[in-house]
């Protein structure tokens, strides 16, 4: 399969964006191309939207809101619960879509349904409180309200479970939302909005605006009449949303990137260390928030480490999106040469580079933006590979004396977002959890920490607020006091 519309073509959507239920160009009639990472070729085209579009989408909210505010929570549930069958049932198709736009191998198992049935769960469970009141002929209470009109910002390296997350709590707490996916990886927030519409979702509740960063993208924090904002991607482009959210005192979540520390004591199962290392850093080729990226290691085990690292990230095969790989090419030529940039600096600042370290060699390799699985060794601390966040295959070993170090290292750069610790010591396990920044912890686990719906968000720089979790509907809701003051006397 080549081309997208060798794919079940009744979920695609080309050349046209979402707004109040129907499909149309964008206001300055031009168009972005999507191009599938691993061969150059065009997918598909999409509106390049912008200020005009955005309030085009806000208005279609603003006229959706009324009702669908007022829709009762379990009717919200339900239509919920409906969408996540239809994206069940079009799985592969939806991974097809997401894999030829990012580029990556299919991953067969997507979230994206389980996420939306674990949101559509919080919907009718949004409870205030009962309050104590000074006479005896009020009550008193606390009713959770949606903002009303939202937006959401979202980037390209998981589109599809960014899209259901932010959207499906948005709309379950009775918002109206207009989101902008990234200009790279349009196409699955388009089909599934699309399968929303089909369950029953009415128009104009989600509004999708798809266009470059600067425009449609700057028009959504931008906007007054937006109650509230969602921003997933970097830190340079979420302190521009902030300020822009700062302009119109409008309040906003943050999940921004990560330099996740792995760090690997004496007594670690390296069986089980080591390949979830690397598929912690090759798994849509380092192209993750939670990627972990730094190893932090005790010295006494630090050369078998290597070894280890570097014979596991040897067997990771690398290739077009529609073979049986393990890992596809970067998204886009910027990304691609922003990760060689790093390699060449990760040489020049003085580590060992031990395996990878560029372009894999082959006619196959010659179009698309594929670099190899990178391991650097003798990487210190206040080198740039080992501050700055890659967002590519590359790996750098940091040897530590002692578990203070440990931490001091792992808590030494502007990220928060996840750690892994690999011990079988409980005593370690638990002063790690304790003392390392960061919103998720994985003991002997990559990627976080595994658990069905935890909050997932960071520490410091790698942003504020959570998703998922228990209250990812509540995050969109905001809170209202009642006093209900009675009858002073019987009317009887
Ligand atoms: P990015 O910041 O370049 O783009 C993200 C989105 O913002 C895109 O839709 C883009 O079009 C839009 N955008 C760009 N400029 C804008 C502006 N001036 N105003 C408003 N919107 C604008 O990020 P990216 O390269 O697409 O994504 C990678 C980053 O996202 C990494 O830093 C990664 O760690 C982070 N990320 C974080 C999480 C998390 O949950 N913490 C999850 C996934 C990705």
């Amino acid at each position: 399969m080549d081309t997208i519309t060798e794919l079940d073509g009744e979920l695609i959507v080309d050349r046209a964006q979402l707004i109040g239920g129907d499909w149309v160009p964008a206001a300055g009639g031009e168009l972005i191309d999507v191009i599938n990472p691993a061969n150059g070729e065009l997918i598909a085209s999409v509106p390049r939207g912008g200020a005009e579009d955005v309030e085009r989408a806000v208005q279609a909210a603003e006229r959706a809101l009324p009702g669908w505010r007022d829709t009762h929570a379990t009717a919200r549930a339900a239509a919920l619960f409906r969408w996540a069958a239809l994206v069940e049932e079009h799985a592969d198709a939806l991974d097809q879509i997401e894999s030829q736009e990012v580029g990556r191998p299919h991953w067969g198992l997507s979230p994206m349904a389980g996420q939306i049935r674990f949101i559509a769960g919080q919907a009718d469970k949004v409870q205030g409180l009962s309050l104590p009141t000074y006479q005896p002929d009020t009550l008193g209470m606390t009713l959770r309200e949606p903002f009303g009109v939202v937006g959401a910002i979202i980037p390209w390296n998981a589109p599809g479970p960014m899209f259901v997350t932010e959207v499906a709590s948005a709309i379950a707490a009775g918002n109206a939302i207009v989101i902008k996916p990234a200009e790279d990886a349009p196409l699955i927030g388009l089909a599934l909005a699309k399968l929303a519409l089909r369950a029953g979702v009415p128009a104009g509740v989600i509004n999708v605006v798809t266009g470059l960063g600067r425009e449609a993208g700057a028009a959504i924090p931008a906007h007054p009449r937006i109650r509230r904002v969602g921003f997933t991607g970097s830190p340079a482009t979420g302190a521009a949303v902030m300020e822009a959210c700062a302009k119109n005192l409008t309040p906003l979540h943050l999940e921004l990137g990560g330099k996740s520390p792995q760090l690997v004591f004496p007594d670690a199962d390296l069986d089980v260390a080591v390949p979830a290392m690397v598929t912690g850093i090759t798994l849509n080729t380092g192209q993750i928030c939670a990627a972990g990226s730094r190893v932090i290691v005790h010295r006494s085990i630090h050369a078998e480490l290597v070894d280890r690292l570097a014979a596991q990230m040897e067997t990771v095969s690398v290739g077009p999106w529609h073979q049986p790989v393990n890992m596809g090419p970067l998204i886009n030529g910027r990304q691609h040469e922003r990760v060689l940039g790093y390699i060449e600096e990760g040489k020049r600042g003085g580590a060992e580079l031990v395996t990878g370290g560029g372009r894999p060699a082959g006619e196959d390799f010659a179009r698309g933006f594929f670099v190899q699985p990178t391991l650097f060794d003798g990487v210190s601390p206040d080198m740039r590979i080992a501050r700055e966040e890659i967002f590519g295959p590359v790996l750098s070993v940091i040897a530590v004396d002692d578990e203070a170090e440990a931490v001091e290292v792992a808590n030494g750069t502007d990220y928060g977002l996840v750690a892994s610790v690999w011990t079988q010591d409980v005593g370690v396990a638990v002063r790690m959890s304790r003392r390392i920044e960061a919103g998720q912890i994985g003991v002997n686990n990559a990627l976080g920490s595994g658990v069905i719906g935890g909050p997932f968000g960071g520490y410091k720089k790698s942003g504020f607020g959570r998703t998922m979790g228990a209250d990812s509907v509540l995050d969109w809701t905001q809170v209202k006091t009642v006093s209900l003051r009675g009858a002073a006397a019987p009317q009887l």
